[in-house]
């Protein structure tokens, strides 16, 4: 696909790996990227590196949600067909790097079962992004031989403010949000490669990711303990594939049953206790905010006040 196409995709030609994804503005704007640096023919290391995150974590999360939870998590593997398990074997989707690799292999392969429509689905748009990206690799040019006239500055002033999400001073983009940054672990269950707070404004002009922050980790306490409660009573347990690694099935009664059981306890109990570490923090913060700024650089009241709770 050439630049000129690309630049036409849209939302709507990434059914399957846009049905989960929060950030939907985000990859439609790396997406945007890709198929301007492929149409100048110039890119900077730093946006080939922000538009290969951010379509890795669209890959690995609607793998996640479309093939792995419907097809292998709660046991639902066991009950596919041996054909379908040796099928579904021979994929590791972890991020936008596995794509190739995994698109070839699909192209020799006859499975045509459901399991093999989705995947087949998911890896047909996935691999128009990840041809895209490994083209846009050989147009890598210094900063200073990059045009500066194409794209005004975002941000040229270097306004930082907290993130509202890891408190962590982070450059303000678009005149209102968070720059991309890595994920920095606020919580349990906050697996990605980016920090949620990319999608709200800073701390300072809203307590929207702060709120969105405190219900995420309530309903994960929620759901942990819901498991717990279950715990007695179950009689198979699934354990997440790691990079490179299969899931793992273990039946009641097999050799390391009880093993897995009291391992899956001790990640449960330990996941209630650093929520109930951080909850109130969370809570105290959220109680105390007010808002200083309208908009990043505007106070509200006069003087830099920083919220209290955020940033000294
Ligand atoms: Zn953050």
């Amino acid at each position: 696909m050439d630049a000129l196409a690309l630049q036409k995709l849209n939302a709507a030609d990434f059914p399957r790996l846009l049905t989960v994804q929060r950030r939907r503005s985000q990859v439609l704007d790396a997406i945007g990227a890709l198929a301007g640096g492929l149409a100048s023919a110039k890119i900077s290391n730093v946006e080939l590196g922000r538009i290969r995150t951010e379509l890795s974590s669209l890959v690995e999360s609607a793998w996640e949600s479309q093939v792995m939870e419907p097809f292998l998590y709660s046991g639902r593997y066991q009950s596919l067909s041996e054909s379908d398990r040796a099928f579904l074997d021979g994929f590791r989707v972890y991020g936008l790097h596995d794509v190739l690799a995994a698109h070839r292999k699909l192209e020799s392969s006859r499975v045509n079962s459901p399991v093999a429509v989705v995947v087949r689905q998911v890896l047909d748009e996935a691999i128009v992004l990840a041809r895209a990206a490994r083209d846009l690799k050989q147009f890598v040019v210094k900063r200073n031989q990059l045009p500066t006239a194409t794209k005004p500055l975002d941000n040229p002033n270097k306004i930082v403010r907290t993130c509202a999400c890891c408190f962590r001073d982070i450059a303000v983009v678009s005149s209102r949000n968070m720059a991309h940054h890595g994920y920095a672990r606020p919580a349990p269950g906050f697996q990605t490669s980016s920090c949620p707070g990319i999608g709200f404004p800073p701390l300072e002009v809203s307590s929207a990711g702060l709120t969105w922050l405190a219900a995420s980790i309530k309903n994960t306490r929620a759901s942990l303990v819901k498991e717990k409660d279950k715990l007695p009573k179950i009689t198979q347990i699934t354990t997440p594939a790691r990079a490179g690694h299969k899931c793992v099935v273990v039946n009641i009664g097999d050799p390391g049953w009880d093993k897995a059981k009291a391992h899956r306890l001790a990640q449960i109990t330990s996941g209630i206790a650093t929520i109930d570490a951080q909850l109130p923090y969370l809570q105290d913060k959220l109680s105390q905010w007010r808002q200083t700024e309208t908009s990043p650089g505007q106070p509200v009241l006069s003087g830099k006040q920083r919220p209290p709770g955020g940033k000294p």
